[in-house]
């Protein structure tokens, strides 16, 4: 059907339908900005798949993100908008004569290579070129591809942050000025914003900043939202499709107006914190001093270059200091196009890397989001956030989420779908690197030097979590056994042979033998195995 009954207007399908005129530009749902067309007038095709929703359970909160989003923009391209719902692409796509920028999953662009008469164009919407990082790649010979070397490269080829050919501030990195602990004064949470009210900016009914910066800016829903959360409603009474998450307001942007007003909001009154704060956690303060751009940066509204341009000036102004500035730069144009360039690079078959041989099934609690069935303060608090918001901040997903599932030998493609299908942000491109590799070690190590495996006293260091928790972070056998801690000690216990010759882990492997209580601790995690703690 072509745009009718969604909040779009009708479109008709007569034009560009084949023939001998130029080629119409078909965008996918995650490339929604300018910078996926060529020019002010081209004809647009847009379609909406309920097929997708209907494999497999997402979190509801991003079906309607994405289909609020999609929905907005052939709102405001209008009659040069053709809009269809269907079942699958191909029903519209095959025979017509089409354009479309390089999708960003393998089984997209193995759809693509399935309709010859649809002419592909290079990626967009990433900093670094897959053909750039090709380069770079083989100049590395069988040197590991480490991130901070191909950002360094990125950084003088963008140049950005760089005073000549020096990088700005002196130094290429301020990860060690970066990764405070909470302040002490605010751990317990709840503290209200400083300088910006939340008055006019819309409510999340979500307290206010832990560490003293204005909330984040948020959307205010319209007449398309209401569509799409009807639309939601009646296709899960009618059994078609299943969600997990609580619905809740819109918080993400769904439109470019919406993304670059949220991204100035955080420039202007969030960014200076970012840097210092990157890495914390409090109970009552999801948000903390992050930018929240990663959904609408993953829908394709905004683009990279011109997030990091605004930074870099924010920075040259006086306005941000050159640890936060350097801080946010790192993460778009060196984390997310490591990313993206290393999921083509590494392959379709890396999804399936399973290095720990971790073969245990999530548990119902866990992929079902059911954050009071553990007594676990930082799992339930992290997990109750997932639920609600769809969306935490990257340490929760590292060293909470993900922690736990290595720990617990959890099946790294289960762990990989669950974060695909429960984050608002998340796409095949950028789960299967992040979780395969970042966060399981499931790739023996190709990513990551080491596990990102770690026990309670890390995050009682970096949040506020272990105060109000039923177990104790020091503890790691008996009631109050903190599951983290003894998870840690077990996780290792069951790979020494692997880690054993790990220069970073082999002295972790040798703390094994001067715990007296390993063998009580062993039979405790056995027992609890994937038990809600
Ligand atoms: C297990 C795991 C799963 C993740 N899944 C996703 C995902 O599905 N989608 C996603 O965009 N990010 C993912 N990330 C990366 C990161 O956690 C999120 O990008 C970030 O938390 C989003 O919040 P933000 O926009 O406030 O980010 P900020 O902290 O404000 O960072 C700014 C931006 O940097 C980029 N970025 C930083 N780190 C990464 C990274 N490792 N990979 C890709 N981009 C990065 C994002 O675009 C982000 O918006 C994942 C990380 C882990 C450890
Ligand atoms: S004690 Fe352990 S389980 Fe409890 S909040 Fe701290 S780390 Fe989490």
């Amino acid at each position: 059907m072509a745009g009718r009954g969604n909040g779009v207007p009708n479109k008709s399908r007569a034009m560009n339908t084949g023939g001998t005129g130029p080629a119409m530009r078909w965008i996918f749902g995650d490339q929604l900005g300018p910078h996926f067309l060529d020019r002010d007038d081209e004809p647009v095709l847009l379609i909406e798949s309920r097929r997708v929703f209907a494999r497999k359970p997402f979190h509801r909160q991003k079906a309607h993100l994405v289909l609020s989003a999609m929905r907005h923009r052939a709102a405001e391209l209008g009659d040069r908008c053709e809009y269809h719902t269907a079942d699958t692409y191909a029903e519209v796509v095959q025979g017509r004569k089409l354009s479309v920028c390089h999708p960003t999953s393998y089984p997209a662009r193995d759809l693509l290579r399935r309709l010859p008469e649809v002419e592909v164009l290079a990626a967009r919407g990433f900093a670094t070129s897959m053909a750039e990082f090709a380069d770079w790649a083989r100049s590395r010979g069988s040197k590991r591809l480490l991130m901070e070397d191909h950002y360094r490269v990125a950084r003088r080829r963008i140049d950005v942050l760089m005073d000549g050919d020096e990088p700005a501030g002196g130094r290429w990195n301020f990860d060690a000025d970066n990764r405070q602990a909470p302040p002490k004064d605010r751990r317990g949470g709840g503290h209200r914003a400083s300088g910006i009210s939340a008055s006019g900016i819309g409510s999340t009914g979500i307290s206010g900043s832990g560490i003293g910066v204005a909330e984040p800016w948020w959307p205010v829903e319209d007449d398309i939202d209401e569509h799409v959360r009807h639309d939601l409603d009646r296709w899960e009474r009618s059994g078609d499709v299943r969600f997990i998450g609580r619905d809740g307001p819109r918080r993400f942007p769904a439109t470019r107006q919406e993304a670059l007003s949220a991204f100035t909001h955080f420039v202007d009154h969030r960014l200076a914190a970012f840097g210092p704060f990157e890495d914390a956690m409090l109970a009552d303060d999801p948000w903390m001093a992050h930018s929240l751009i990663s959904a609408p940066l993953n829908l394709g509204l905004v683009a990279p270059l011109e997030l990091v341009q605004r930074v870099e000036s924010a920075y040259r102004a006086g306005d941000v200091p050159i640890a936060s500035a350097e801080g946010f730069i790192r993460q778009v144009i060196g984390w997310r196009d490591y990313i993206w360039n290393l999921y083509w690079h590494l392959g379709p078959e890396y999804r399936r890397s399973n290095a720990l041989h971790a073969t245990r099934q999530l548990p119902r609690w866990f992929a079902e989001l059911d954050a009071d069935a553990t007594a676990a303060r930082c799992l339930s608090s992290v997990l109750a956030g997932v639920r609600d918001q769809a969306w935490a901040h990257h340490i929760p997903r590292l060293m909470v989420l993900g922690n736990y599932a290595m720990q617990r030998g959890w099946d790294p493609a289960e762990v990989t779908d669950w974060f695909h299908r429960a984050f608002v942000d998340g796409y095949d491109w950028v789960m299967v690197p992040n979780v395969i590799g970042m966060s399981q070690y499931a790739d023996g190590g190709l990513i990551t030097t080491k596990p990102y495996a770690g026990g309670g006293a890390y995050i009682d260091r970096m949040s506020d979590y272990c105060g109000g928790c039923a177990y104790r972070p020091t503890v790691r056998v008996g009631d109050r056994a903190c599951p983290f801690t003894a998870g840690y000690w077990w996780f290792l216990n069951r790979h020494r042979a692997e880690f054993a010759g790990n220069h970073r882990m082999a002295q972790a492997v040798r703390g094994l033998d001067r715990l007296r209580d390993l063998d009580a601790l062993v039979d405790q995690e056995e027992q609890r195995g994937s038990d809600a703690p």
